[in-house]
């Protein structure tokens, strides 16, 4: 029989992360660029006190244990507020990404149940459109001051954020509860089907908290100063808002700004040391400072992710600008945070450009995430860094099931990522190809097969795939290959009109090409990999 340990049990509760940062780090700021235009200061311990009003305000509003409550925000303090207050009182942050079609966005919280929902103010168009298809939402809170409310809605009630705040005096103690517990939800983009809510428990948040803080991922101190470019919807940020508590570092949320230019003046007024955000909004930032041949003083480290990092990239921060590019793999149903590319010590004598060649890499786990490529039979292959497969991971903070989901995701105790990957016998993974054909424009998934389906339903169209083509900004964005009915005439910008109103503006392909047929798989299935390398050079109108 086991001799038992005898160390307190104390459960791993994100209240525990908050109540950390304003005991002992309470006095270091919170610096949001704000949805009204101007810059809000305050601190740790202001930011706790706020959550725990906002916990009461909750409690008064008729939430209980469990309930489900809607986040449509940028990255800013009221955010942060509610990651705390929702989770801390034991009910469940579902952040929501304001770009999804909006169709997307009430299906997700119809799927979810949210019962209440916090908007920022340029979001309430959306939220005007659809409250009338969410009879789960009893209550829509503004995220602004009483002045900020607009005089005209549409709503059959809209509560003001800040007036909840001021309705409340503070005096509640974080519930201690089973670290088990839900503590947030983000869903999946729908790429075969609709989106899959990930459901995240208070331990399995605090855990990724300890991994992504450590010196071989993210390195946080708390001298540091940590602005996440990386939306606050996506994953949480990936942990940031709860990892940036625990080390207890001055953090910077930027609002819905993400121009180079609002960067870049963010980053040099705020001391910005470390960052993190996917490629298409560092091109961005590093097209500004370079049309205006400007330098960083402060900016040190950047993780980047989400998608594959381009190397020129890596190369242009670190030979350029002399900020480190940390490039990390991650996905959803991780919280995100799966594998970073840091060097071993026995690298350390290596050339410059061998060094590159491990760091552009998606990098090797960190602790809590275990992983393995496997063939098509579920053969484990072996790390040679040749031998490709799809990847498989296990963990502290992978997930087991998906919310509302009876079906299991997992293959023998893995969850299968859909990627495909190569490990090194250093354990450096390398993502070379992704079984899913979304196109990944701007670190926004678009759906091939929902491109594919809208075109199918033309009269003149017998048959239509969706790729990803190299696009200059977006990195890939959609070229769709369409077979024509025998007889039938039709347009390219005819079918380009044909997409208005069936998907979001900014997941319009950029270009049609007709063909006579299209390739197929042996059982009739279209054979992406083959258009894909076929349309390989293909030059976008819009690139
Ligand atoms: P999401 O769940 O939206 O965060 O997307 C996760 C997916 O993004 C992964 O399964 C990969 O296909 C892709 N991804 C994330 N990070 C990287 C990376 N560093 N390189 C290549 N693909 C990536």
């Amino acid at each position: 029989m086991s001799l038992m340990g005898q160390m307190m049990q104390m459960p791993l509760l994100i209240s525990s992360l908050l109540t950390h940062a304003a005991r002992h780090n309470g006095d270091i700021e919170v610096v949001s660029k704000r949805v009204e235009g101007d810059i809000h200061r305050t601190n740790w311990a202001e930011v706790e006190l706020r959550s725990r009003k906002l916990a009461q305000a909750l409690a008064r509003l008729g939430c209980e244990a469990g309930d489900r409550i809607g986040t449509l925000a940028w990255n800013g303090y009221r955010h942060l507020e509610i990651y705390y207050g929702v989770s801390g009182s034991e009910l469940v942050c579902h952040t929501i990404n304001p770009r999804l079609f909006p169709q997307q966005v009430a299906w997700i919280i119809n799927d979810a149940q949210d019962k209440v929902i916090f908007v920022d103010l340029n979001i309430l168009p959306l939220v005007e459109k659809l409250v009338p298809s969410l009879p789960c939402v009893k209550h829509v809170v503004l995220m602004c001051d009483r002045d900020n409310m607009p005089r005209e809605h549409s709503l059959p009630s809209l509560l003001c954020y800040e007036d909840l705040i001021d309705a409340e005096d503070g005096h509640y103690t974080w519930p201690s509860f089973d670290e088990n517990a839900a503590a947030s939800i983000c869903y999946t983009s729908g790429t075969t089907g609709n989106p899959k809510g990930a459901v995240y428990s208070h331990r399995s948040s605090v855990l990724h908290a300890y991994a992504v803080a450590l010196p071989d991922a993210m390195c946080l101190k708390g001298t540091d100063v940590v602005l996440p470019v990386v939306p606050m919807f996506h994953v949480n940020a990936w942990g940031t808002p709860y990892a940036a508590a625990l080390v207890g570092c001055k953090f910077v949320l930027p609002g819905h700004h993400l121009d180079g230019e609002s960067l870049y003046k963010l980053f040099e007024s705020e001391g910005v040391t470390m960052s993190a955000g996917v490629p298409t909004i560092w091109m961005g930032l590093l097209n500004y400072v370079k049309a205006n041949n400007l330098k960083f003083s402060t900016f040190k480290t950047t993780v980047i992710g989400g998608a594959a990092c381009p190397p020129s990239m890596i190369r242009t921060f670190e030979n350029d600008y002399n900020v480190e590019v940390v490039h990390a793999w991650g996905m959803t149903e991780l919280s995100p945070v799966g594998t970073l590319g840091r060097l071993k010590s026995k690298h350390a004598n290596l050339a410059p450009e061998a060094k590159q060649k491990i760091l552009e890499k998606q990098g090797k786990s960190v602790f809590g995430v275990d992983m393995r490529i496997v063939d098509a039979e579920g053969n484990v292959q072996p790390w040679n860094g040749v031998a490709t497969g799809d990847l498989e991971v296990r963990g502290h903070w992978v997930i087991d099931s998906y919310f509302n989901v009876d079906k299991s995701p997992l293959h023998d105790g893995w969850f299968p990522t859909g990627d495909v990957a190569t490990i090194d016998s250093d354990g450096y993974m390398q993502i070379t190809d992704r079984s899913k054909d979304v196109i990944k424009s701007g670190g926004e998934w678009i759906s091939s097969i929902e491109l594919e389906n809208v075109l199918m339903a033309h009269p003149a169209v017998h048959e239509a795939a969706a790729i990803a083509a190299h696009h200059p900004k977006w990195d890939e964005r959609p070229l769709m290959v369409v077979v024509k009915k025998p007889d039938a005439e039709v347009s390219k910008e005819e079918l380009l009109a044909f997409f208005k109103g069936k998907i979001p503006n900014w997941q319009t392909p950029d270009d049609i090409v007709f063909v006579d047929e299209l390739p197929h798989t042996a059982t009739g299935k279209l054979y992406k990999l083959k258009l894909r390398e076929q349309f390989r050079d293909h030059k976008l109108p819009t690139a």
